[in-house]
């Protein structure tokens, strides 16, 4: 079948060519239609959710769809003319595209799972190691190429609200974060990704792994009403911050109970 004609002479390249008022490359006009979940990030494709777009003819879907501004870690399957095509795909003229969201729960190759967040996501980081997920996650901002280089080299699914980050070819996989408040973004990773839940098993500070401790071993840490309080600890393995059923505990323990219940809820109406 066609992909598409041949550029015109006038229309080759991304810098040469005709282009209209707004800049853009006068080439081949597609439709477009973008899944609502997607609208955040195509305002122009409002309220429809349908907009035109000009191709120069030679760049492929993924490339036109990122530049309107929607990152391709959002997008699930992409149709043209109501038949899927990759990303690959170069569209030619009057050819109608439908781009739907990312599918959940999102299936990432490369089990298990792990997270990489960036330094805007430190309490989504504390609760995800609150659950037993591995989570990675620097209170400095070591920037973006630091970050997708990490995520390529230790396969985590890069978590950040910076679609140029998200951008980045080098990424192991990433997801926009929609909410900026932690008890809106942490059901939505739970819900798109559905990790494996172990709750109370990873030290919040640094996501190292939590072993049973006596009293003695973290006697150290411990002011004299904890010490005198709880007789149950736990230690982080790799910086040896003790742990205890303390003050907090039971604002740790409903995050905890809601995630799992919500998990249980995904399963069931899984069937
Ligand atoms: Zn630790």
């Amino acid at each position: 079948m066609s992909r598409g004609p041949a550029p015109q002479p006038e229309s080759r390249g991304r810098t040469g060519g005709p282009r209209d008022i707004l800049g853009r490359v006068n080439g081949p006009e597609i439709h477009v239609e973008f899944a609502p979940e997607l609208l955040l990030f195509v305002p122009q494709a409002r309220p429809a959710g349908t907009m035109k777009a000009a191709t120069d003819g030679v760049s492929s879907l993924g490339h036109v769809i990122e530049s309107l501004g929607v990152p391709l870690t959002e997008v699930g399957t992409l149709l043209v003319d109501g038949h899927e095509v990759p990303v690959s795909h170069v569209p030619a003229a009057g050819e109608s595209v439908t781009v739907r969201a990312v599918a959940h729960p999102q299936r990432v190759p490369g089990a298990p799972l792990r997270f990489l967040l960036d330094v805007h996501l430190g309490t989504l980081a504390r609760r995800l190691r609150l659950l037993g997920v591995d989570t990675a996650y620097e209170s400095t901002d070591i920037g973006d190429p630091a970050l997708a280089a990490r995520s390529a080299a230790e396969r985590r699914v890069m978590l950040s609200r910076d679609r140029g980050l998200l951008r980045r070819r080098e990424l192991w996989a990433g997801a926009f974060v929609y909410s900026t408040r932690p008890e809106e973004q942490l059901p939505y990773v739970l819900d798109r990704f559905d990790p494996e839940l172990r709750p109370w098993t990873r030290c919040t500070a640094c996501n190292g792994l939590l072993r049973e401790a006596t009293k003695e071993d973290v006697a150290d840490q411990l002011q004299g009403g904890t010490h005198r309080t709880y007789d149950v600890f736990a230690q982080c393995s790799d910086c040896g911050r003790a742990y205890w059923k303390g003050a907090h505990h039971s604002q740790l323990v409903d995050i905890v109970e809601r995630a799992v219940a919500s998990r249980g809820e995904r399963r069931g109406s899984a069937g």
